[in-house]
């Protein structure tokens, strides 16, 4: 038996409410393939979330009562679990943000300040979600220092020469998706990392969309930062993470100011908690850190290894279907396997918001647009695409709903 076939994927399916309800307009249920904006949530996180806000809520950190005690113990828990889950070598080395944006943000601002100065680089690639690209830019504006674009070739891929030919020791930084929200394609980040390291630049990966998909190690990798949002893997909306380096977050200056990030405060002066305190102003996000704690317990059931085989599998079957359907350009890799759920097309003469809204009349759900990345699109020639983005518990039932839909569609459109 294939190792994604060992999903029961049925019983899966009902952890998760919103894909066995139907519309009450159309009496179907939804084939959701958006994932790579957001994933659904199954009923462990759901349940997670609601006890902690039913039986544990306090502020947590603050207080010395048994709420607060608890709130902090839930909270803390959830940090050693994010870094087990990624390999991390302690749990300081996890700073809970709001997404991944706020992640990179924070890293642009703090580890901006600590690094740039006038002259010096930032690498990022042109595949860049634009968060992962204009916080480097207003970074490199402050300090006077320039970002360097690294292209991909027309398929996607960042070649170890074309790497090299942009590192040079004026590039402090270098900062990269791991797997690419609109070409689906895998940098070999473990390569790049290596190469940046003997330029002594610092490397930061995007894991927005590896670290639901495939296990990430950050040892492994010897990434310097990692960013990912909770609710692109399984959990609530609101919760975020930033690995990094201890040595670099201890050294790093703070990102937002105000409570629980200091020691010590007079008129004249002020000393910083300890990290991962120190990055983490303000009232923290308990309950989403439960939800991404319950989040790590569902995925780690199954293992990486059955949830990329069975992804792949679901790829392959459709970018097999969807590259006989007449007038599809599909963008990125010729490969089912570079494309990690992740499938971006075009449809000749059918605007890609039409392809979501008529799909939507079939309670198909897909993504259309620039998808945060503009520049890419714009490497790539075109303005807008469409996109479906797969997770383990999507079937071949959901993926053949689509492609009825797309087969069906231009004579829709009357074309
Ligand atoms: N990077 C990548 C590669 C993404 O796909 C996304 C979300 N589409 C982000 C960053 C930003 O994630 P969030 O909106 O959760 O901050």
């Amino acid at each position: 038996m294939a190792t994604y076939e060992k999903l029961e994927i049925e019983k899966i399916r009902k952890d998760f409410l919103i894909l066995n309800t139907a519309f009450k307009e159309t009496g179907r249920t939804p084939a959701y393939l958006d994932n790579a904006a957001t994933t659904q949530k199954p009923l462990s996180v759901i349940n997670a979330v609601e006890k902690y806000y039913k039986e544990e809520n306090a502020n947590p950190l603050r207080g010395l009562y048994k709420l607060s005690v608890a709130a902090t113990d839930v909270y803390e828990e959830a940090r050693v679990k994010t870094a087990e889950f990624i390999n991390a070598e302690k749990a300081q080395e996890i700073i809970f943000t709001r997404n991944a944006t706020e992640s990179l943000n924070l890293l642009a601002s703090s580890l901006g300040d600590m690094l740039l100065k006038e002259g010096d680089e930032i690498v990022v690639t042109i595949m860049e979600h634009h968060s992962n690209m204009l916080p480097w830019r207003a970074a490199a504006k402050r300090h006077n220092a320039k970002v360097t674009y690294l292209y991909c070739d027309e398929k996607g891929k960042i070649t170890k020469e074309a790497f090299e030919a942009v590192m040079s020791d004026k590039v402090k930084i270098v900062s990269m998706a791991h797997v690419s929200n609109v070409l689906g394609v895998c940098n070999d980040i473990k390569t790049f990392v290596s190469i940046a390291h003997k330029y002594g630049a610092l490397f930061v990966a995007d894991g927005a969309q590896s670290v639901p998909h495939m296990k990430v190690d950050v040892l492994d990798l010897d990434v310097d930062f990692l960013a990912f949002s909770g609710h692109k893997m399984l959990a609530p909306m609101g919760i975020g993470v930033l690995y990094g380096k201890y040595k670099y977050l201890e050294a790093m200056p703070p990102f937002l100011a105000g409570g629980e990030m200091i020691e010590t405060v007079t008129l004249d002066d002020v000393t910083y908690a300890e990290v991962p305190h120190k990055f983490e102003a303000g009232t923290v996000n308990a309950g989403g850190a439960v939800g991404l704690s319950a989040a790590m317990d569902y995925i780690n059931r199954f293992g990486f290894e059955q949830i990329e085989e069975r992804e792949n599998f679901l790829t392959s079957y459709a970018f097999e279907k969807m590259k006989e359907v007449p007038g599809i350009t599909i963008y990125g890799s010729d490969d089912a396997k570079e494309h990690h759920g992740i499938i971006t097309f075009k449809l000749d003469g059918v605007h890609p918001h039409d392809v979501a809204y008529i799909m939507d009349s079939a309670d198909v759900n897909l993504r259309a647009g620039h998808h945060c990345a503009q520049p890419l699109l714009k490497y790539l020639k075109t303005l807008s695409t469409s996109r479906i983005s797969l997770a383990f518990y999507n079937t071949t039932g959901d993926i053949d709903r689509f492609i009825e839909e797309l087969v069906n569609l231009r004579g829709k459109m009357g074309l």
